[in-house]
């Protein structure tokens, strides 16, 4: 299968496989085979600017010509969670722990 091709198959339920019903393994959609992502992520040259161009495409038609910043204010490392991958886990002692106060959130810019 070609670059082409694969990149035919992409549409809005590529860009949002957890919506899909069936999963994000589903066939057909526009869902992409875990062997067609290996393929586009490999892709150099002309392919690769293929891949580029469906990626400005698929911005434009969805985000406008705009850079979208995000950005988090870290309010606290308190948490009563356990996740193994987590430095900031309940049962981390050595964490120095810390909130911030309403003041200090505003403040912080
Ligand atoms: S342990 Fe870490 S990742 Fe898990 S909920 Fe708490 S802060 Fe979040």
């Amino acid at each position: 299968m070609s670059i082409t091709e694969i990149l035919n198959k992409v549409g809005p339920s590529t860009l949002r496989p957890f919506e899909n019903p069936q999963g994000p393994q589903a066939q057909g959609s526009g869902t992409l085979t875990h062997e067609e992502i290996k393929l586009l992520l490999a892709a150099e040259g002309d392919d690769k600017k293929l891949l580029f161009d469906k990626a400005l495409q698929t911005k434009l038609a969805h985000l406008d010509n705009y850079v979208h910043l995000r950005g988090l204010i870290e309010y606290s490392n308190i948490c009563t969670k356990y996740c193994l991958y987590c430095g900031v886990r309940c049962k981390n002692l050595k964490v120095d722990r810390y909130q911030l106060s309403d003041e200090e959130v505003i403040e912080w810019r």
